[in-house]
């Protein structure tokens, strides 16, 4: 019998489904992660490229910027050879989301703080992005709000960014175009959590979360991290970008790992170290860092704890697929709750790594026939 999907905070809300190229978003598909491309779009390799290494790591679909004619320009060589969906971020110029649909971009995303440039076109954009099956993103950003809303309600709240994009999405309904998604981003968490909360009480649209500006990777992280964590575990959030001053393919890390956290993806390798503390036998820090570097990339879902002291440690390491319990300058070595063996301190980390790798090829030789099991050896 399968095994039961791990439990989740909240069903997802239900929302509408849209595709945004060969991906779905909304409706019962799984939560994608998005990144966004730092290059100049104009770069067509060094974009190709950028795009081939937020591939190898996840992102599900990718965003570059089109602030030029050259960019627009340079749209079909990117869309036609990415291997997964790209989206045309515009402002300004609607011309270029007519050049993103025609050079078989997934999706576009427009501004509605750009709308009077976009007003009188709305219906020709949605008549061309519905005849090329092309969805389109929303994308209401504090930054750059609208500024008869800004004058209305003072400074970009909550308010003002959802009745932004409840505005622009009357627009394209208007026309009966009805395959877009929505973000209201903000760079404060509680604004922008209560901005989505509020919009999903208004209407049944897919929604990108966004916390923009997040800051650089530590700050952005955590910002991220209590944002979507805070709307995803009340079932609220379709699409996720974590937006943060770093490489994008650190966004995208950090996007797949809050959504393993909540279950709402399979968990891969989980490292669960402790903190150390001053009962510690060994160098949980190093140790940590050490079996981390030696078993990234491994694809199977594996536990593997590593404990200072005999103090939790032999109970995680038990819990684990894989553990070490250090002290007297030795770790006893459990697999899936069994000590398998003691070995001296310098072999803790080769050895758990021997052994990860065994239950790894144990894991993927079983995984066609069902759930992975894990052997004592
Ligand atoms: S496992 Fe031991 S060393 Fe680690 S935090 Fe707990 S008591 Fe401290």
């Amino acid at each position: 019998m399968p095994a039961a999907p791990p439990p989740v905070l909240a069903p997802r809300r239900k929302t509408r489904k849209i595709k945004v190229g060969k991906v779905d978003v909304g409706g019962d598909a799984p939560v994608s992660v998005q990144s966004m491309c730092t290059t100049q779009t104009t770069d067509i390799n060094g974009t190709l490229q950028q795009i081939a290494a937020l591939t190898a790591a996840g992102c599900d679909i990718v965003r570059v910027a089109v602030p030029t004619s050259d960019d627009a320009l340079a749209l079909k060589a990117i869309a036609t050879k990415s291997q997964i969906p790209v989206i045309a971020d515009i402002h300004f110029q609607p011309k270029y989301v007519f050049a993103a649909i025609d050079a078989g971009c997934a999706a576009v995303r427009v501004n509605p703080g750009n709308i009077r440039k976009f007003d009188d076109q709305v219906k020709e954009i949605a008549k061309a992005a519905s005849d090329a099956g092309v969805s389109i993103r929303i994308g209401v950003n504090a930054g750059s709000l609208d500024p008869r809303l800004l004058a209305k309600y003072g400074k970009a709240t909550a308010e003002a960014l959802v009745e932004s994009a409840v505005w622009e999405a009357s627009l394209f309904e208007e026309h009966g175009f009805h395959d877009f998604k929505i973000s209201v981003k903000h760079n404060d968490p509680v604004v922008m959590v209560r901005a989505y909360q509020l919009l999903s009480e208004r209407g049944d649209w897919p929604l990108h979360l966004g916390v923009t500006e997040a800051g650089p990777a530590f700050q952005g992280t955590i910002k991220s991290a209590t944002a979507f964590g805070a709307l995803l575990s009340q079932g609220i959030g379709d699409t996720i970008r974590v937006s943060l001053s770093a490489p994008p393919v650190e966004e995208v890390k950090v996007g797949i790992q809050i959504l393993q956290s909540l279950n709402l993806r399979p968990r891969k390798l989980e490292i669960v170290s402790c903190p150390s503390c001053g009962r510690a036998q060994v160098d949980v820090y190093t140790l940590a860092e050490k079996v981390t570097a030696g078993l990234e990339g491994l694809e199977v879902p594996l536990r593997v704890a590593v404990m200072g002291c005999v103090v939790n440690g032999p109970g995680e390491a038990r819990e684990a697929d894989l553990g070490v319990a250090s002290g007297n300058g030795k770790g006893q070595i459990f697999v899936k709750g069994e000590i398998v063996k003691t070995v001296p301190e310098a072999l803790i980390v080769e050895t758990l790594i021997e052994e990860a790798m065994r239950i790894a090829e144990t894991m993927e030789k079983t995984a066609e026939g069902g759930a992975p099991t894990v052997t004592v050896g």
